[in-house]
């Protein structure tokens, strides 16, 4: 990354209006050299500049500016503006307004949205005694508009607002410029992740940040900074406050992030584990408890047989996650020898369904993805049966289950370490079934009767690699 560090220096030209008297330093501002301009989204930058020219503030934020910084390739280009919503709206014909709380302006590409905010200050950061938001001078105060529903604030706000320093720089792609009010730039050559402001109170006002924490310590391979770590343990327990579709959230990207493994070593290593995921951290038992250690292997090599396949461009579906997740525990309650005189199990999808029922609940997971992730658990026993009387592979086949069912058993086999065989075959007789004309298919699997129709048709799913190769063949 450049590091020449210049000190603020008035990029902008003459004549723009005055900003408004701050009590605060300026912000640390350095050139953006190291950043190609080939790497920059064409459609952000339009935003940028047409809102620049019109007379407002705007830049790049977030974390498309510390993943260029790192020679990453950014997910998406987010702009933030001193424009209010209505007048990005005014500006651009192709922007939709949408949010209800927070207000955010979509300018819309063909197929591309470029998420266009308006500066908000931290509710949160106001004088608790007092109740209201404190601007840092009377004259920032001029330039806040207080709604219903936003806070509106200066860019500097928008900065301290957000929640890692490494994710709180902002990029004028045309003055080339980033601008660093929160010491953002030192931690990310650091490699360090920080909170901006106080980790006890970042921590405390959105436990989410917790696990938004572990994301981006595990994705950029990033050292959590001590304080910010001390505050992570001691805040976990309010994440049983959060919503859970956030928390549900967060959890699905960990498993996709290629980083599960770590990333779930780090969720335990916090306490967030025992909030978020009671029922896994239990499973795991105690760190010094010997007995449990080979039962948490086995789960921790699930992890990792899913980060090997994430880096191979596969995206694991809900319901594989979920499936995987909570497959050891399944087949542990399965087991009679492990069921502590509680008596003999009832059948697998009856003790699927006991396990993944609370599950469902707690983390408000939709209905749909908790009986697909049940079914497949309970197909798994199917790839086994190849050869015996009850095999009959083309009802299975034609399962709209069933790219998701295989995509379990290739990670139980690749975390075990044996059964490819078998997982080779299955892959390929399902090649076969998809692309080859009806008559070879009914000669190779037989004509079994279609199974009854469905009441209504699915959707495909979105994520899943076989599911998209499926829809694309087979239907
Ligand atoms: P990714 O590459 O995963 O998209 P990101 O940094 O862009 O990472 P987003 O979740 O897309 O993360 O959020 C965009 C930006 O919004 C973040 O970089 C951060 O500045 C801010 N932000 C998001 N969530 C929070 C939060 N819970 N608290 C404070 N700031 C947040
Ligand atoms: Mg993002």
């Amino acid at each position: 990354m450049h590091r020449s560090v210049k000190d603020h220096e008035d990029f902008r030209e003459p004549g723009r209006a005055p900003r408004p008297l701050r009590a605060s330093p300026p912000p640390r501002t350095i050139p953006a050299d190291s950043i190609p301009r080939t790497a920059l989204d064409q459609d952000a930058l339009r935003v940028v500049s047409r809102l620049e020219r019109e007379g407002h503030e705007a830049y790049l934020v977030g974390g498309c500016v510390r993943d260029l910084l790192i020679g990453r390739a950014p997910k998406d280009f987010d702009v933030a503006t001193s424009a209010h919503p209505r007048q990005i709206k005014r500006l651009f014909r192709n922007a939709r307004v949408i949010g209800r709380r927070f207000k955010l302006v979509h300018v819309v590409y063909g197929e591309h949205i470029v998420e266009t905010a308006t500066f908000r200050s931290d509710p949160l950061a106001a004088e608790p005694e007092e109740g209201v938001v404190e601007a840092a001078t009377q004259g920032a105060l001029d330039d806040l508009l207080i709604t219903e529903d936003n806070e509106f604030g200066t860019a500097e706000e928008d900065a301290r607002r957000r929640d890692f320093t490494v994710n709180g720089l902002f990029l004028d792609p045309l003055h080339n410029v980033i601008l660093d009010w929160v010491g953002g730039i030192d931690d990310l050559e650091r490699h360090m992740l920080r909170t901006i402001g106080d980790p006890q109170k970042r921590m405390a006002e959105d436990p989410v940040r917790i696990l938004r924490a572990i994301k981006f310590a595990t994705r950029l391979g990033f050292h959590v900074e001590e304080r910010t770590w001390e505050a992570m343990i001691a805040n976990a327990p309010r994440l049983a406050r959060s919503a859970p579709p956030r928390v549900l959230e967060e959890i699905l990207r960990l498993l996709r992030s290629g980083t599960a493994l770590g990333a779930f070593r780090m969720l335990r290593a916090s306490g967030a584990l025992r909030v978020v995921l009671p029922a896994i951290d239990h499973f795991l038992g105690s760190p010094d408890d010997p007995a449990a250690q080979p039962r948490a292997e086995t789960f921790w090599r699930l992890l990792e047989a899913l980060d090997n396949d994430v880096h191979q461009g596969y995206v694991p579906s809900t319901a594989v996650c979920i499936a995987l997740l909570y497959l050891r525990i399944i087949e542990r309650e399965a087991d009679p020898a492990t069921r502590e005189g509680r008596g003999a199990p009832p059948d697998l999808l009856t003790v699927t369904g006991e396990v993944l029922e609370p599950i469902a609940l707690q983390t408000r997971l939709p209905r749909r993805d908790t009986a697909r992730a049940r079914r497949i658990v309970f197909q798994q026993r199917r790839f086994t049966q190849v050869g015996t009387k009850r095999f009959r592979p083309l009802l299975f086949l034609r399962s709209e289950d069933f790219p998701e069912a295989l995509d379990l058993f290739r990670l139980r086999v690749a975390a075990r370490g044996q059964g490819w065989d078998l997982y080779e075959g299955w892959r390929d007789r399902y090649r076969r079934f998809r692309t080859s004309p009806p008559e070879a298919v009914a000669a190779e699997f037989g004509s079994e009767p279609e199974e009854p129709r469905r009441r209504r048709r699915r959707r495909p799913r979105r994520g899943s690699s076989a599911g998209n190769a499926r829809s694309a063949g087979a239907e």
